[in-house]
């Protein structure tokens, strides 16, 4: 076989060559190579000692303790910037299901493959005449699609818990990768495997919710069917409860009458579909999540089962889960808002165009996208046949329209600033008032933006008690929820019926 490897690649290993270390390149991007899957990085194992690697790359960090230097090669390629170069080593001893006792450098290029995780990951290319080298079969289980441990599977989870979910991330991936995902990609974790990770399952409580989060997050944006079968497996294997007991929540819930799926079904439906339309992990998190809440507020049951507030509960519960992952703040503020508004009302003719306008003043203009991808997804998630329904697309011809006019306080023709400048007075709360019955007035009639309008009102507002200006604020606030409040009953009948 010949594969095209990258030249900063190359360089690295015919320099280690030239001083007489051996040199390999290994581990996932050697799978990816034979698969015809584009690595995500590339890795060198080596003879050197970390000292002789630095001593040859100067442009080099010593990374950790595990002998690994990163080597910058000066390519604008992000995946070829860095090229980790790793001693041969071995591990012992395991007492914390996570991280060896002691490592040791190896001779060997077979040794050093033996402490990979699965056999497909513990391949190793030279460039020269050795070939690859291949002591545990991979090349045959890639063959195969099989997922299998290197050595006795037990051991090797009850070393290191994460292998767990790495497990179940590569089947994901490469299932993804390979077909529609699932069983129907033919990729497996090979049985001996699968029964030594039912049986280790627990472990994972050893393992820092930052590693989890890695690989459930490699496992969400997985290709195609991936995500879907990822986490399909990841309860199977009883992994899932270990780090999202919430999303099982939804395991045998019943919705009512004439919806088809379980919550738990139709969750997972719905992050399918976003999968398979690739979109971006918020994306796919909101539409795994948006109906997290409903067994915790359902009442009743069949027809009569009612699901109140699901959005608001799921949006805390969202929050809850995300932050325990440790997910960025920018990623859980935007789930947690797609959670929150996904069960947004429109109906053609019955919401105007002044409601369109608060209804994205609500939700923000840089987020309505995503929601209307995120409907969609419930939408094909509930197994109604078009994600994209007459009435959405109108909503999307409404949003265009009103897109450009005054929504938000930075698109009002005035700032603060100048209001208090025409009423000479000192920030405070009027101020923010007099900003927010402006906004809602503008709402209503854009072509009120401008300046001479804008400073007539100001004026008369300024007259106003501290009292009666509150009074008013308070009124264009609920205004702005009209969009959800004002067709409260409307929601509660669909709740009911849908
Ligand atoms: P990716 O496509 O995400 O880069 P990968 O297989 O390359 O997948 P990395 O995390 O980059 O995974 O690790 C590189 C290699 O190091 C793996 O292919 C495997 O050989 C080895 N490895 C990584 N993590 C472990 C682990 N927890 N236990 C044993 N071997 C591991
Ligand atoms: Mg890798």
């Amino acid at each position: 076989m010949k594969f095209s490897i990258p030249e900063p690649v190359l360089d690295i290993i015919k320099k280690l060559e030239a001083s007489d270390f051996q040199a390999f390149i290994v581990g996932g991007c050697v799978r990816d190579l034979i698969l015809g899957r584009e690595p995500q990085d590339w890795d060198v194992a080596t003879g050197a000692k970390p000292e002789e690697i630095q001593k040859l790359f100067p442009d080099s960090v010593y990374e950790n303790e595990f002998g690994t230097v990163a080597v910058k090669t000066g390519s604008t390629d992000p995946k070829l910037a860095i090229i980790e170069v790793t001693t041969f080593r071995s591990e012992e001893k395991y007492s914390d299901f996570r991280h060896p006792d002691k490592i040791s450098f190896a001779k060997t290029i077979k040794e050093d493959l033996a402490r990979r995780d699965f056999t497909i990951n513990a391949l190793a290319i030279n460039i020269g005449d050795v070939g690859i080298v291949d002591p545990f079969d991979g090349q045959q289980d890639l063959k195969k699609k099989l997922i299998r441990a290197v050595g006795e599977p037990k051991e090797r989870f009850e070393e290191d818990a994460l292998r767990l979910m790495r497990a179940v991330r590569f089947s994901a991936e490469l299932g993804g990768f390979s077909a529609r995902g699932g069983p129907a990609s033919g990729w497996k974790i090979e049985e001996k495997t699968a029964l030594a990770i039912k049986e280790t399952a627990p472990l994972l409580k050893h393992i820092a919710q930052e590693r989890i989060r890695d690989e459930f997050v490699k496992i969400i944006m997985a290709k195609n069917g991936g995500p879907y079968a990822g986490i399909i497996e990841l309860e199977a294997f009883g992994l899932l409860k270990y780090f999202l007991p919430e999303l099982r929540e939804g395991i045998e819930v019943n919705q009512a009458k004439h919806h088809i799926f379980t919550v738990w079904e139709h969750n997972l439906l719905s992050l399918d579909y976003a999968a398979r339309q690739n979109y971006s992990l918020e994306v796919r998190l909101g539409s795994l999540f948006h109906d997290a809440a409903k067994p915790r507020v359902k009442r009743g049951e069949g027809e009569e089962a009612t699901f109140y507030n699901h959005e608001v509960v799921g949006a805390k519960m969202t929050r809850q889960i995300l932050e325990r992952l440790h997910f960025s703040k920018k990623v859980i503020d935007k789930v947690v808002h797609l959670v929150r508004w996904h069960l947004f009302y429109y109906n053609v003719g019955e919401v105007t165009e002044a409601g369109v306008r608060r209804f994205i003043s609500r939700v923000g203009l840089e987020h309505i996208d995503d929601l209307l991808r995120v409907r969609e997804a419930d939408r094909i998630g509930s197994g109604v046949p078009k994600a994209f329904p007459y009435k959405l697309r109108h909503l999307q011809f409404m949003i265009e329209k009103v897109r450009t006019d005054p929504i938000g306080p930075k698109m009002l023709g005035i700032k603060g600033d100048e209001i208090m400048k025409i009423l000479g007075i000192e920030p405070g709360p009027r101020v923010g008032w007099i900003l927010g019955i402006l906004l809602e007035e503008v709402l209503d009639d854009p072509s009120r933006n401008e300046r001479q309008y804008l400073e007539s009102r100001i004026k008369n507002l300024g007259d106003l008690s501290d009292d009666q200006l509150k009074k008013l604020a308070d009124k264009a606030k609920d205004r702005k929820e009209e969009f959800e409040s004002g067709i409260e009953e409307e929601i509660k009948k669909r709740h009911r019926v849908s």
